[in-house]
């Protein structure tokens, strides 16, 4: 290779460098309280708790009553550790290191391996494993360490009890949307923009499940211009411009991502 090329080279790897940043970090999911829409629960916080950032939930007569999933995801553990510990429990894979757990549980509404979004019930508060009575043990953690938690982006209270009132899945749900490339499949992405890792196809014709919407790159397709991503598994997105959803920009009662 002469000094010319090489210096051309460079040059062309200076522009690339420019025009394809690196992905952005990701930012936490929006987390919401681990129960249905409306419903008010205690929360505790307390130093000695095992891990010490978790929170244990109460309301009167709770045995029983459903616990749902606090952001959209992928079940990964659906384990039940018979007297001891969590006893039956459930984690949630939220993607770039992020994960929840739901334990004492007393049965499981979900299985490995199963996408959930806001609301969805994943069982049912009960009193399994080493729990003293029924409550629901709550965990966010980051790279598999116990992290403080936080709801729609605001710390729980550290140390005490507090009383939470969810507004996890109100009017909120996934939508459905199907994939018009005229012909090509279109990619998938780690995130929310061109720049992120293609992650995989799908079919021009698919139709697709959205949990999530977010901004992004500003992508033309199909149905014009926009900087739409919608989230349709965990780390996978599309540009909403090659996506017929009924809606020109956000689809109303889906969420933000
Ligand atoms: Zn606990």
């Amino acid at each position: 290779m002469g000094k010319r090329w090489t210096g051309l080279l460079a040059a062309v790897l200076l522009t690339l460098g420019v025009l394809l940043p690196a992905a952005p970090a990701a930012a936490a999911p929006t987390f919401k309280v681990p129960f249905p829409c409306g419903q008010s629960w205690s929360g505790q916080t307390r130093t000695d708790h095992s891990p010490a950032y978790a929170i244990d939930f109460n309301r009167t007569d709770d045995l029983g009553d459903p616990v749902v999933a606090s952001a959209s995801g992928t079940v990964d553990r659906v384990t039940d550790l018979g007297g001891t510990s969590y006893g039956k429990y459930v984690r949630i894979n939220h993607g770039n290191g992020y994960t929840t757990y739901y334990a004492h549980l007393n049965g499981f509404n979900v299985s490995v391996g199963q996408s959930v979004g806001y609301g969805k019930v994943i069982g049912w508060v009960g009193s399994t494993g080493g729990s003293t009575g029924p409550h629901l043990h709550y965990e966010q953690r980051l790279n598999g360490s116990d992290i403080q938690v936080r709801f729609n982006g605001a710390l729980a209270l550290y140390w005490g009890t507090k009383t939470y009132t969810s507004d996890n899945g109100c009017g909120g749900s996934t939508a459905t949307g199907t994939v018009n490339t005229s012909g090509t499949p279109l990619t998938v992405r780690s995130g929310p923009g061109t720049g992120y890792d293609a992650v995989g196809t799908v079919a021009d014709g698919a139709t697709v499940t959205i949990y999530c919407q977010t901004s992004g790159t500003t992508v033309t397709g199909t149905y014009g211009t926009s900087s739409i991503w919608d989230r349709i598994g965990t780390g996978r997105y599309i540009a909403d411009a090659y996506v017929y959803t009924g809606h020109d920009g956000y689809i109303p009662n889906v969420p933000r991502c």
